[in-house]
């Protein structure tokens, strides 16, 4: 990079610029000359605010640095060493391109620029809103310095929109953190308010990093994963299903490196995890999405956060098989984990949407899990707490309230299984060595059979629940979904076909859902105006099952399926299929019932969820019983 030269551009490119405002917030600014500092080849960044970054944000790397010329030029608005002409903007590969960044902090703020390339001696510009009032020569090492004071003390509105301080530093932390992420090889800290919050040494790969941001124990429980098609690369960290979260905040998305909120990506994300997370939940992962600079335009939104993808369709698959397929399969993991995550570049980016509690001044940037367990509150003291005790990193993962004194002892990102909140949520710790691995639950100790509705199972860890109206219902789920993929739902005919009476006030709706009612395995013809006659039923569920099952389906019909339309209609149906068709809690199981159903279980694929997303089992961890007897 030591050749290139910073020039303005013409007016036929600059208007050919997304515009719009690029500073909004400190934060916006922080990412903007973060991102400077990695396209000029930055090892180590640093990034100091005071006020939220209101009264300063400094940003001092040891990148490539600029020469006297080049360094007053950088504020000039349009000016950039990165794209020379139009056919540029086409194929964007560094983060900047446009030459706005620097102008438009420069002229809302007091700005001191100092920078050295390895070839000459260092610069030192003083900047007052925009205008140059002094430049002389300085002593640096090679790299640049740079000091925004005062932030928007020339445009009043745009202040009175800044929120807390605390709210501020943390949307600051959360644009460190995504631009961390991405860029794992690079050293990054962060002060605020003379206190380290972030300090992240260089990092051997993602695994690495996500540890050093989120703790040992999110990060080992992650699976790597890895999809190259037609052109295009996936690959990243996925949180198992046993792990959901209030918000999508855990969802970290990056194009070329590049972090963008983009609501295809975060689609795929949601669909790949849909019937394996319960509804409104939200899973955890880190995806990043690579392919041709000219397949995606980064020049759509003013602070780049937004792309346009050239074959959008195929990006989405490409997203959502790289993660389903590996989440079909949570289990090999225990055999061959693989501890090297996909590798990843050295550039990087930002913006997801905000990870911030806008509570008390000590509020970080904190983990989603904590609101979930109901300890938002006391994260924000954590936090403070930590910052206090001198150096080390911004605690994402809030301590445990239940241990709120002892440093170690986090609440862990996945408890048992997804979903469970409140108090005993709070009571499970994590299992307290490795992952907890997906259990092959047919291979483990059967204790018996628990309240006739859950399956009590040991292994060495600890104690298992399953339950087992869940655990059939997704046994049953994956067994009709196996069929439709191979043609169709396998009926099961009956010899005296039975008649099943409709209410006549939906006798119309249930008529004209037959074509549903067959596809799902449901052998019925009308029969008059309020009436319908059963020949079949789904093969699954045994020969019984049909009347009432009609029944129950015919109850459920247009009910669940309010404003869906085709498929994710027709998934829903199968989901309630399942779960009518499936045992009930309450019944009284032989043990020879129990062992087919585990057996099957460990056969079938996403085996960890109920199609509605809620966990088949709980572990319960034997350090955590014994303890409750004080042993
Ligand atoms: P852009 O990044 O879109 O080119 P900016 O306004 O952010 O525009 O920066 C203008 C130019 O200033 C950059 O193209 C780059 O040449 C130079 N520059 C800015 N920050 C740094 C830095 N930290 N190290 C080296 N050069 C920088
Ligand atoms: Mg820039």
């Amino acid at each position: 990079m030591a050749e290139r030269t910073i020039h303005i551009l013409p007016e036929t490119v600059a208007s050919q610029i997304a515009a719009g405002e690029v500073v909004e917030r400190p934060a916006s600014a922080v990412k903007e000359m973060v991102e400077n500092a990695l396209d000029a080849g930055a090892k180590a960044v640093s990034v100091e605010i005071a006020r939220g970054g209101a009264s300063l944000i400094a940003v001092a790397d040891d990148g490539c640095g600029m020469s006297r010329e080049d360094a007053i030029l950088s504020i000039r608005r349009h000016a950039t060493s990165k794209i020379r002409d139009a056919a540029d903007l086409r194929a964007i590969r560094t983060f900047g391109f446009r030459g706005e960044a620097l102008a438009a902090i420069a002229s809302v703020s007091h700005l001191e620029l100092k920078a050295r390339t390895s070839a000459a001696d260092g610069v030192h510009l003083s900047v007052i809103g925009g205008e140059l009032v002094a430049a002389r020569a300085c002593a640096m090492a090679p790299g640049t310095r740079i000091e925004a004071r005062d932030l928007f003390y020339n445009t009043p509105a745009r202040l009175k929109f800044l929120k807390t301080i605390a709210t501020e530093q943390s949307a600051v932390a959360e644009a460190v953190q995504r631009l961390a992420l991405a860029n794992p090889a690079v050293a990054f800290s962060l002060e605020a308010e003379g206190r380290r919050v972030l300090d992240l040494p260089r990092a051997s790969g993602l695994l690495e990093r996500v540890r050093q941001l989120f703790g040992a124990r999110f990060a080992d429980r992650l699976l790597p994963f890895e999809l190259a098609r037609d052109a295009m690369k996936c690959t990243g960290l996925a949180a198992t299903s046993q792990e959901s979260y209030p918000t999508p905040r855990m969802v970290f998305t990056f194009v070329n490196h590049r972090g963008v909120r983009d609501r295809m990506l975060i689609r795929a994300v949601a669909q790949a995890y849909a019937t394996l997370i319960p509804r409104g939940r939200h899973p955890g992962c880190v995806l990043f999405v690579e392919l041709r600079p000219d397949e995606v335009d980064v020049n759509v939104h003013p602070m780049k956060t937004e792309v346009r993808f050239r074959r959008s369709s195929a990006v989405f698959d490409l997203v959502y098989h790289a993660l389903h397929d590996r989440l079909a399969d949570q289990v090999d993991r225990q055999a061959g984990r693989v501890d090297t995550p996909p590798a990843v570049g050295t550039s990087g980016a930002a913006a997801i949407p905000g990870h911030v509690i806008d509570r008390g001044p000590a509020a970080g940037a904190i983990h989603p899990a904590a609101e979930d367990a109901g300890v938002a509150d006391s994260a924000g003291a954590a936090l403070a707490r930590i910052e206090g005790a001198g150096p080390r990193r911004l605690s994402l993962v809030p301590d445990n309230p239940a241990r709120i004194d002892s440093d170690q002892r986090r609440l862990g990102l996945g408890y048992g299984g997804a979903g469970i909140s409140g108090g005993l949520a709070r009571e499970i710790p994590v299992p307290a060595r490795g992952p907890s691995p997906i259990p092959r639950y047919s291979e483990l100790r059967l204790i018996g059979q628990l309240f006739a509705g859950f399956i009590m199972l040991e292994d060495d860890e600890g104690l298992i629940l399953v339950d087992q109206h869940a655990a059939h219902e997704r046994v049953t789920f994956e067994k009709l979904r196996g069929q439709l993929r191979s043609g169709a739902i396998l009926v099961q005919s009956r010899l005296v076909p039975e008649t099943v009476e409709l209410v006549p006030a939906r006798a119309a709706r249930i008529q004209a859902a037959i074509p549903e009612l067959r596809a799902l395995g449901f052998e019925v013809e009308a029969f008059g105006d309020a009436t319908l006659l059963l020949k079949g039923a789904p093969a699954v569920f045994g020969p019984e099952a049909g009347a009432r099952l009609l029944a129950e389906m015919i109850e459920t019909i247009g009910d669940s399926t309010g404003g869906m339309r085709g498929e994710e209609a027709f998934e829903q149906l199968l989901k309630q299929l399942a779960c009518h068709g499936s045992v009930r809690a309450g019944r009284v199981l032989e043990e020879s019932e129990i062992r087919e159903l585990l057996t099957e279980l460990d056969r079938t694929e996403f085996k960890t969820n109920c199609p509605h997303g809620r966990p088949v089992h709980i572990r319960f961890p034997r350090g955590q019983i014994e303890r409750m007897f004080r042993r």
